[in-house]
């Protein structure tokens, strides 16, 4: 099975050629060219699969034969090797909590899968690849821990000085080893912008093999679709027509759980929640999409202006706007109506939620209001903790941070300070 590039302008590649690569040489992200079904057999009996089981199954058609089957399925014990649970706030809203994994936010399994795969590519090349990657926080963490003593691949991750939180900032900054971090003097579109200069900067890209980790890379983005399997499995039974609610940024999650639809699990609906960025709301409503300058929120791993991933979801429906619009669902949420969300939560089902959690908590609310006999699943996509000035205004308790951040708080902070391009190239040529 090939990938092909969506600008439609360069060669179809393999799985392997996709991870590589991560765009395709157009500037296009790839996308599959078959998405084949799984068995009525599979979802009848997916109680008795586990995990890794449920995972292999449904990404084996998507990897072909570029990885052998015992491989695979040890990259995926490997990435999945933490909890995914429901926590059921009230007769039709549950939450999936995705943020049990090391860097906790739900970018740990598509970072983790991606690492190991590149890895195995990697493992008898003398070609060290370098995978950049500008953050706004969590997806560097996350790639970080994921490819941490990967051999044969290193690791930059570009951030904005002083624009993301003190926990984020450590888990960048404190592994050492094939990971290296760059304080950028700017914003995070700066960092974005250098990323994608490199990229396209040919006395660079003839002397090492760049890569990127966000989530264009099928491998990053492909591994997400496991999340849906997860909780249709532990609700199936109780609950018919699940609606998934996700907290929206790049749309790569959304995006995922479509890809899981396609492989024939039985979703009813989709809902997109935005926070102020709200471009696929507006697209939804006026059939217009108009890419915006980022607004800053408290959810800031959604605000995105452009996003990415879009023209995936475009392409699954192939681009037919009424099919789309009777699947998807999409609202926008301002701040202080995440708070009240945030808080509401609290007082009436005890959970503490971070922000992006909220929004899709608001997500399902209001499309309940008008499909009051369906079942809603919001996906928790980071802990609590990892928002903590906001947490602890809105909820007026201290929280306690678990060991995965306790373990970074102590560490020393390592970064080299970057200003320009030219900066950023003489030290990617060092
Ligand atoms: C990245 C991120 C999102 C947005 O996910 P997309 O796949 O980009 O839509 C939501 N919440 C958190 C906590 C994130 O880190």
């Amino acid at each position: 099975m090939n990938y092909y590039s969506l600008n439609k302008n360069a060669p179809a590649v393999s799985f392997k050629d996709a991870v590589i690569k991560g765009l395709a040489p157009d500037k296009g992200l790839y996308f599959p060219e078959s998405i084949t079904p799984l068995p009525k057999a599979f979802f009848d009996n997916i109680d008795n699969l586990s995990h890794s089981e449920i995972a292999y199954e449904a990404i084996r058609q998507f990897v072909s034969s570029d990885i052998p089957e015992d491989i695979l399925k040890s990259i995926i014990e490997e990435t999945l090797s933490f909890d995914f649970p429901i926590v059921e706030l009230s007769e039709n809203i549950s939450t999936l909590e995705l943020f049990h994994g090391p860097t906790m936010a739900f970018k740990d399994v598509g970072a983790r899968f991606m690492a190991r795969c590149l890895g195995y590519f990697n493992q008898n090349n003398t070609n060290e690849v370098t995978v950049l990657v500008a953050t706004s926080g969590d997806t560097g963490a996350a790639v970080a821990h994921g490819f941490l003593r990967v051999k044969g691949v290193k690791v930059i991750i570009l951030y904005p000085s002083g624009k993301v939180s003190d926990i984020q900032e450590k888990q960048l900054t404190t592994l050492g080893q094939n990971i290296s971090a760059l304080e950028i003097d700017g914003t995070f579109d700066d960092c974005q912008t250098m990323v994608k200069t490199a990229f396209s900067d040919e006395s660079l890209i003839s002397k090492m093999q760049l890569t990127s980790a966000n989530s264009i890379n099928v491998a990053r983005w492909l591994p997400q679709l496991f999340y849906f399997m997860f909780a249709y499995k532990k609700l199936h039974r109780k609950h018919k027509d699940i609606v998934f609610s996700v907290p929206s940024g790049n749309f790569g999650n959304l995006c995922a759980g479509m890809m899981a639809q396609q492989l024939g699990l039985p979703i009813k609906h989709f809902i997109a929640s935005n926070n102020e960025n709200n471009v696929v709301t507006e697209y939804l409503k006026t059939r217009l999409y108009n890419p915006k300058p980022t607004v800053h929120t408290i959810s800031n791993a959604m605000d995105v202006g452009n996003p990415s991933n879009f023209i995936r979801i475009q392409e699954i429906y192939k681009n037919e706007f009424e099919t789309l619009k009777d699947n998807v669902s999409s609202f926008s949420f301002s701040d202080a109506e995440t708070k009240a969300a945030m808080l509401e939560m609290y007082s009436n089902y005890n959970y503490v939620a971070d922000p992006h959690g909220a929004v899709g908590y608001l997500g399902c609310k209001a499309y309940l209001e008008k499909n009051p006999n369906e079942y809603c699943v919001f996906l928790e996509t980071a802990h609590p903790t990892k928002f903590l000035d906001v947490v602890e205004d809105v909820v007026k308790i201290k929280q306690t941070l678990p060991h995965q951040i306790q373990s970074v708080m102590g560490k020393e902070k390592v970064a080299t300070t970057i200003s320009t391009y030219e900066d950023f190239k003489s030290y990617l040529l060092e």
